[in-house]
């Protein structure tokens, strides 16, 4: 095969010719001989010049029809020439080059490093997505796992069990290839891709991988360029055995505006899901998040621990931001050594409304709940036994009421509890705190209950 130089060199013979018939031999001295061919395509050829100002001239009719004519007669078929001045071609051809290196790198070594299956805590909420991930993870591929497909509302550790995955391949086969993307990252990707006519460069890059990590992809709803790259991807990497694993808000069949066939295979593996953490799980995480912040477990008052994890734990995030904003007080605001409830009720007075059922929590509620607990009446409650069980329940009624009913008063739960008075009622609450203080086993009773009480 003809090399561009041999073919440029033949074309400037043959267009020296021309010129020198023409008696302008010094024509193509000045602006041709230093030229070049540095691209030819099916239909464009692109032709470099070292000054700019022979760009200009080259570019005129007259010259510009004499280098294609004499191009085409070189090889034979019909051409176009574009004159382009060298330092504007490399110019645009590094931008070029940098962009590509950009999306490379991009796509490597994104996993994030800080979330791994050691400082996961699974618990029932999340143990099958814990499970299914950990499987994956020590044998990437099987086709029972692939795709795997974790699902569950914001905030509840996708993420984190997604790059899990991808730390733990990587440390254990630091050759494989592990990509982490989100859906609007690809998106982008594509869309920048089809912009540059690199849609190819894309596949091929993501064709290689070993292990494809795909966050949220229920934003690639609606988008139809997209939805048909990953198809073709996807297809690619679950036929030669790499592991696909994705995750969304919502189930597969409950993603509007994707193409059906793609519906299809997100289920062709396993679905698993992680739902809001139970009490317990709660608290572990939220001691594991203590630890991460160098702080002592002992610094924080057990009930305060119990306290966030009954209100804050809709989500792992939201679990998350109360422990933080508790810290961010007690470092401006508490004199003691200790993080005690007063300070957490402080810390969040006005803010244990998020939790929606806070606000619609009535006095019966806690009667019931608590009743319900010990198994007892609501009459056993309000009346007037004073059997230790008995009124143990009901003392807890009194703490529990004027602990999480917005706007009440000892009054007010005292007429509710049987027509027992202000005295009585505080007398009630304050037993159950000392109580609090120092009987671990207590506290535990108690904070199930509020549990009880705020999931109901
Ligand atoms: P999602 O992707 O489901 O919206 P993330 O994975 O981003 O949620 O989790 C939100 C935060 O909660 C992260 O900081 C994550 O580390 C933390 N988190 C979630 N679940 C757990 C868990 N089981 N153990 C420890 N941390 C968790
Ligand atoms: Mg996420």
């Amino acid at each position: 095969m003809d090399t561009l130089e041999s073919i440029w060199l033949n074309t400037k013979k043959l267009i020296e010719k021309t010129l020198s018939d023409d008696d302008k031999s010094v024509v193509y001295k000045e602006f041709f001989d230093d030229t070049s061919l540095v691209e030819l395509t099916d239909r464009e050829a692109v032709v470099l010049t070292k000054y700019q100002f022979h760009t200009l001239v080259l570019n005129d009719n007259e010259h510009l029809n004499l280098i294609n004519s004499s191009l085409q007669k070189v090889i034979n078929r019909d051409i176009r020439c574009r004159i382009v001045f060298e330092d504007d071609y490399y110019k645009v051809k590094e931008d070029e080059i940098k962009n590509k290196k950009n999306s490379v790198e991009e796509f490597t070594n994104n996993v994030m490093p800080e979330y791994t299956f050691e400082n996961f805590i699974h618990g029932p909420s999340n143990k099958e997505a814990y499970s299914a991930a950990l499987a994956v993870a020590t044998n990437p591929g099987r086709n029972i796992y692939n795709p795997l497909f974790i699902y569950g509302d914001s905030g509840l550790g996708k993420t984190h069990l997604l790059c899990a995955v991808g730390n733990y391949i990587k440390d254990k086969s630091p050759e494989k290839k592990v990509l982490y993307i989100s859906s609007n990252n690809f998106v982008n990707q594509v869309y920048q891709a089809s912009k540059n006519k690199s849609i190819d460069l894309l596949k091929n890059q993501l064709n290689s991988l070993d292990v494809l990590l795909m966050d949220d992809v229920q934003t690639l709803s609606g988008k139809k360029t997209s939805n048909d790259v990953f198809f073709d991807i996807y297809n690619e990497l679950f036929n030669n055995r790499k592991q696909i694993i994705l995750t969304s808000d919502r189930l597969p069949s409950q993603i509007k505006d994707i193409e059906e066939r793609l519906i299809s295979r997100f289920t062709q593996g396993l679905s698993v899901t992680i739902t809001t953490p139970e009490f317990d799980t709660a608290l572990e995480i939220l001691k594991l998040k203590i630890n991460t912040h160098n702080i002592s477990p002992n610094s924080i008052e057990p009930e305060v621990l119990s306290y966030l994890a009954t209100n804050f734990a809709n989500d792992v995030r939201s679990l998350e931001g109360s422990l933080n904003r508790l810290l961010f007080y007690s470092i401006n605001y508490n004199d003691k050594e200790t993080i005690d409830m007063n300070l957490a009720l402080e810390a969040f007075k006005g803010h244990v409304t998020t939790h929606k059922k806070q606000t619609e929590l009535q006095i019966k509620d806690v009667i019931n709940v608590v009743s319900d607990y010990y198994g007892i009446t609501k009459n056993q409650i309000c009346g007037k036994s004073r059997t230790k069980n008995i009124a143990n329940a009901r003392h807890i009624v009194m703490y529990l009421c004027y602990k999480h009913i917005v706007d009440t008063s000892y009054d007010k739960i005292g007429k509710e509890l049987g027509g027992r008075d202000h005295s009585t009622v505080l007398s009630g609450c304050e037993k159950i705190s000392k109580l609090l203080k120092s009987n671990e086993s207590y506290r535990k009773v108690i904070s199930e209950i509020e549990h009880d009480l705020l999931t109901r």
